[in-house]
């Protein structure tokens, strides 16, 4: 077992205690009995001072007795008086020097009638020299009853003084072995106080070795794990930092200094405090192994991820003396586990939910309506023709416009509900609704702004859409039959002409599966020649006649009968059949222009030209092949080309525009106006005709907005010298108000429907 430096100086401080406590309890009993020796000493002295007095008085009584005796002078007498009286005084003060003594009290009593009688004596000895002179005096005196009693009396004095002297010997004896003790306790006192300064100083030297040891023990370490990728961290039993490496620095953003005597929970984001770090050192005290993914906070507030690994550094003796924490910084890994867990509910072009995650949420709105009897509209929108705005401006410009639609979409939805990307160009939402009715104006305010035009690298984009939608419950339980069915309603709103919303009906089912048939059909309706040409007559407006035609084209099916170009032109240009279709109806009007031409004055024919076809690269190529191939004069020939290519890409569309007017045919503008481009864009175009939308002649006559919007058109095209057609002229009113207003040329069922080429040709006589 190993002691620590704590215990090591608080065992050493508690020796030195114990013996400073020793050391004072012997000093103080050792004063105290020398003082109570000292006070004992007093009285012996005297008391042996006094009975040497009594002595020497009594020897002065022996001899002034025996003077007396001899001389008879009266000078012996007074000092006889002096000792006899001092002698007395004596007397009583031992009695009360040894008045705790009662040997010494009992050997007064006797002494006192034997002094009595020595001086009684001394009476005798003076009253018989003056009665009967010297000689009786000295018999008297030879007789020895004096001496004898003088004896007695010295006697007791002497067994008293005896008995003092012995006191003073004891009390000596006393005294040396007192001082003895002092000496022995101050010797005690050094060794002990030494012992401790060399216990601490062999303590202090050898924690500075070891700490010297852990010193270069730990610059080896550092050296070697400095170079380490991982964080190594190494920490005192208690979670003390001890130790860090570059590493720790490097990724925390923490100095060295910042970080000693701290705990690891320094660099741990708020997921894991002090307590989580705390049980985790107990238990790695206790011997376990930690291991975990930890999220770090660096110093700057950026989180990281960490995988750690917290082992016990045990000695010897299998005691836990450190921690060591070794990390690897999984930042990466982890950002491409996230990235990765967004790519499967996330779009990243985006940044909106994808296709899982929609129909996730729209399971989890399904289940809360269930719940409270909720209802769902469940919305699927899609831009219209997207593939061709990627294939007019690239697919940087494609980008763009789906962000935006993105965008725009998540911001003009109600708060709360979330925009979903399905598919490439196809966008999904849910929301919640009282009444389907209150769905419309919703719709509509979604459709209006993605319709807004979208700038991208300078291209101006005016994209469509159209939108699908199913409600919950009557359209569908599930998910599953919630997109089915508004996708169904969608592929609908897109069959209508696009840039319009459709909801779900049961019977679209059917009609859907009819589209499917169709699209199935179309895909050999012109190898199996099931498409003519019609072709609708183009009217001088003042005269009425026939100065030529709009070929349109017509598909018969054996199953399904005949089948309007609304509905399968949008199908062969999404299929780019157009491309093959295209040529094969100019191809034909060729042959029909050639045919005629045989027989009667020739008449200008107008071929429609899809945005498709005028975007392919041998568009300019075909036509002109195609002229040639049937020797035909190119200026009757008449190609129309819907507005919307000028909104999109003026500076090609003039190229190609100019390359065919190069050809030699004519061009007109078709359903002008329902565009976005303004009446300036008609000054940059190469063209020949513009025709004036079939929506404004219906209001022709009856909104007198667009009466003057039709007559500026029409003004405007004259100082163009361009022609005006209008298109879809139905009423004799129509005919009039046009012809009130200059327009060039009518097309319309007031004159006439698009006829086979045999009726046509009646025309033509
Ligand atoms: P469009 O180019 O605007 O053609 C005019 C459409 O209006 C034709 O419909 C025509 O039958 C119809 N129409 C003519 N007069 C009237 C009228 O007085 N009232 C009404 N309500 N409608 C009238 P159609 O033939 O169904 O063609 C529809 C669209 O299909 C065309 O619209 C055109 O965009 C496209 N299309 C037709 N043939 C071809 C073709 O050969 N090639 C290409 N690319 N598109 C074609
Ligand atoms: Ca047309
Ligand atoms: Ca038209």
């Amino acid at each position: 077992m190993r002691y620590t430096v704590k215990q090591k100086i608080t065992a050493v401080t508690l020796l030195g205690l114990i013996v400073l406590a020793a050391g004072g309890m012997t000093s103080y009993r050792t004063v105290v009995s020398l003082l109570a020796a000292a006070e004992l000493r007093e009285p012996v002295y005297k008391t042996l001072a006094v009975l040497k007095d009594m002595r020497s008085q009594l020897m002065d009584i022996d001899t002034t007795e025996r003077g007396f005796a001899v001389t008879g002078k009266a000078a012996h007498i007074e000092q006889y008086a002096g000792a006899s009286e001092m002698i007395r005084r004596d007397m009583d003060a031992i009695r009360a020097l040894t008045a705790k003594n009662q040997l010494h009290q009992l050997r007064l009593d006797l002494l006192r009638p034997l002094i009595h009688q020595r001086l009684d004596f001394t009476e005798t000895v003076i009253d018989l020299r003056r009665g009967k002179g010297r000689k009786v005096a000295e018999q008297q005196i030879l007789k020895g009853e004096g001496i004898l009693l003088r004896d007695k009396v010295r006697s007791i004095l002497s067994d008293m003084e005896r008995e003092e002297k012995l006191k003073l010997a004891q009390w000596e004896r006393t005294m040396r072995i007192a001082g003895y003790n002092v000496w022995y306790a101050l010797a005690a006192f050094a060794i002990g106080t030494l012992a401790i300064v060399i216990i601490a100083l062999i303590i202090i030297l050898r924690e500075f070795v070891r700490f010297r040891r852990t010193e270069h023990m730990l610059q080896r370490l550092s050296f070697s794990l400095d170079n380490v990728k991982d964080l190594v961290a190494i920490i005192t039993p208690k979670g003390k930092i001890e130790y860090i490496n570059s590493a720790v620095e490097n990724t925390t953003g923490y100095t060295r200094q910042e970080l000693m005597g701290k705990g690891r929970e320094v660099w741990g984001s708020g997921q894991y405090g002090r307590r989580f770090f705390k049980q985790v050192w107990e238990n790695v005290r206790q011997g376990q192994l930690f291991q975990g993914e930890i999220e770090g906070e660096k110093k700057s507030g950026e989180l990281f991820h960490l995988n750690e690994v917290a082992a016990p550094l045990k000695d010897r003796k299998g005691n836990v003396k450190r921690i060591i924490c070794v990390a690897q910084d999984i930042s990466h890994q982890k950002n491409i586990e996230s990235r990765l867990d967004y790519l499967a509910a996330y779009d990243p072009l985006t940044d909106i939910p994808n296709r899982s995650l929609f129909i996730e949420k729209l399971q989890s709105e399904i289940a809360k309506a269930k719940q409270g009897n909720g209802t769902l509209g469940v919305f699927i929108t899609d831009l219209d023709r997207f593939k061709f705005i990627n294939d007019i401006y690239g697919f940087e410009v494609g980008d763009i416009v789906l962000k935006r639609t993105a965008e725009k979409l998540s911001a003009s939805l109600p708060k709360g509900y979330v925009a979903a990307r399905l598919g490439s160009d196809e966008f999904g939402f849910i929301t919640t609704f009282q009444q389907q009715a209150d769905l419309v104006p919703l719709v509509q305010r979604i459709m209006d702004i993605l319709t807004e035009t979208v700038n991208a690298n300078g291209e101006e984009v005016v994209p469509t859409v159209s939108m699908g939608i199913a409600l919950y419950p009557q359209d569908g339980e599930d998910a599953h039959a919630l997109i089915k069915n508004a996708d169904i309603a969608l592929s609908r709103a897109k069959a209508q002409g696009r840039n319009t919303h459709q909801f779900y009906a049961e019977d679209m089912n059917a009609n859907i599966s009819k589209l499917v048939i169709m699209e199935k059909h179309l895909f050999s309706a012109l190898k199996n020649q099931e498409y003519t040409v019609n072709y609708q007559p183009y009217c001088d407006l003042s005269t009425k006649k026939v100065v030529g035609s709009e070929a349109l084209i017509r598909w018969k099916n054996d199953k399904l009968g005949l089948i309007s170009p609304s509905m399968f032109i949008p199908i062969l240009e999404d299929t780019n059949k157009i491309i093959e279709v295209g040529e094969w109806t100019l191809k034909t009007v060729c042959r029909q222009l050639k045919e005629w031409g045989r027989s009667y004055a020739p008449v200008p024919i107008a071929v429609n030209l899809s945005m498709i076809q005028f975007r392919h690269a041998h568009l300019v190529d075909m036509v002109e092949s195609v002229i040639k191939e049937f020797d035909l004069n190119p200026k009757h020939l008449i190609l129309e080309i819907t507005e919307s290519i000028f909104t999109q890409d003026i500076s090609f569309a003039t190229s190609i525009l100019k390359k065919l007017k190069g050809i030699g045919v004519s061009l007109s503008v078709d359903d002008f106006g329902t565009g976005y481009s303004s009446l300036s864009y008609l000054k940059r175009l190469p063209v020949d005709n513009v025709k004036i939308d079939i929506s404004f002649i219906r209001e022709v006559t009856v909104d007198p907005d667009v009466t003057s919007l039709v007559t500026a058109i029409i003004s405007m095209a004259h100082s163009l010298r361009l022609r005006a057609i209008a298109e879809g002229v139905e009423t004799e009113e129509q005919w009039k108000v046009l012809r009130l207003l200059k327009c060039d040329i009518a097309q319309g069922y007031y004159f006439s429907p698009a006829l086979s080429a045999q009726e046509f040709e009646k025309h033509l006589r």
